[in-house]
């Protein structure tokens, strides 16, 4: 799709996008509303790049829109708010996620789980109900609605804060959903990326003993030095994979490519849960047997609602957790991607908006 929604509005903004699926992002200027009664306008500070902005540059799911200025790890802080804003005050630091808005009165809404209701409005790559298209945080500003925004405790430093605003509740949610969060529980995840390391810290917190399984064997020292996680399985050796069998309640998966799910579904207990949270286009091959011998389950998880999201971050704060970074400049995005590529980052690019994105203004 191309251009939709590319409507004139009132407020110029600037960010960069993408023009099609090469996914190359440059300089572009556009618009957006003005501040509505509830909403306030945010001027994004740090932008976390998640794996789902490269699927969407990428269009590995068939539904992006050009131009696309991705971004749904939004930190920043408030510069106007509408006349029935209640939440936030101008200077507020706050944090924007994955949507920006929902029908508000379908079961999921009216359960605080507005993540699952089937009319939520991403941040990007998603068109508004005024039917114009979203653009997202790699860009000098955002607006939203209050509802659709969280506070960011003053003790958390704002550039590691930004990744929670997706990575860390895509990895909180299922742990508290599924029964993993709490002492007596073995988690494993699968994948130490953006998502994955913030989960081994998630896990640590809540006092669950959590096993990295990876496939790259150099992450071994920093999963269990550095992230504290309590064991480390290499996915590519089978003796390991073996010895393992049987032994965890649940495991989030998060590799971003389609991989076999058999031997994970074999190192869960019985009436074990392994949780998909990768977003592989693929089916994966899902044999019987193997959930049926232990009553064993597999199932999905999307970020979290809103009013889970603030309990993450205020979780976050008041535990110290934050992700690990690595701070770039707006013009180093395109080399960015093109290593989160190739799985090289330990283990989050944060875009440094407000010091670098206008020097890429001509
Ligand atoms: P990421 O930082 O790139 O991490 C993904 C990890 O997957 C890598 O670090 C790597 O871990 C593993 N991996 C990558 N390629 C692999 C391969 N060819 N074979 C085996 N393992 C491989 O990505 P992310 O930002 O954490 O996102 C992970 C996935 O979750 C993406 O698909 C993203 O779209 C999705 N996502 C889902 C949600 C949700 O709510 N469900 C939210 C956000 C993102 P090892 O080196 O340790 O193997
Ligand atoms: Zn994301």
């Amino acid at each position: 799709m191309e251009g939709l929604g590319e409507r004139e509005q009132s407020v110029d903004a600037f960010g960069w996008a993408a023009r099609d699926s090469s996914g190359h992002l440059s300089p572009f200027a556009f618009s957006r509303r003005e501040t509505g009664e509830e909403e306030v306008r945010v001027k994004v500070l740090y932008c976390g790049i998640c794996h789902s902005d490269l699927h969407c540059l990428k269009n590995e799911w068939h539904s992006s829109v050009y131009p696309m200025v991705p971004g749904h790890e939004i930190v920043g802080e408030v510069s106007e708010i509408g006349r029935k804003v209640s939440k936030f005050n101008i200077g507020d630091k706050i944090g924007v996620g994955c949507i920006v808005d929902s029908c508000r009165t379908c079961e999921s809404c009216r359960e605080d789980q507005e993540n699952y209701c089937t009319k939520a409005v991403a941040t990007y790559n998603g068109v508004h109900y005024d039917g114009t298209v979203n653009y997202g945080g790699y860009s000098d500003h955002v607006v939203v609605d209050e509802r659709y925004a969280v506070k960011i405790p003053h003790t958390l430093p704002l550039a590691s804060a930004a990744p929670l605003l997706c990575a860390g509740i895509s990895m909180y949610s299922p742990m508290k959903y599924f029964g993993l969060a709490g002492p007596g529980k073995h988690v494993g995840i699968v994948g130490l990326g953006g998502l994955g390391h913030i989960g081994v810290r998630f896990a640590k917190a809540f006092g669950t003993k959590v096993t990295v399984v990876s496939s790259t064997v150099g992450k071994c020292k920093d999963a269990l030095e550095n992230l504290g996680a309590d064991g480390f399985l290499a996915s590519t050796d089978d003796d390991q994979m073996q010895a393992a069998m049987g032994t965890m309640d649940g495991i989030i998966d998060t590799v971003s490519v389609s991989h076999s799910v058999l031997p994970l579904i074999g190192l869960l207990k019985s009436n074990g849960k392994l949780v998909l949270l990768g977003a592989t286009e693929k089916p994966f091959d899902l044999p019987a047997f193997s959930l049926i011998m232990g009553r064993k389950s597999v199932a999905g998880s999307a970020i979290g609602g809103m009013k889970e999201t603030q309990e993450m971050i205020d979780f976050a704060a008041e535990h110290g957790i934050k992700a690990d970074i690595e701070v770039i400049s707006m013009d180093y995005v395109n080399t960015a991607m093109d290593r989160l590529a190739k799985g090289d980052v330990r283990y989050r690019f944060v875009i440094d908006i407000a010091n670098t994105l206008a020097a890429t203004r001509s």
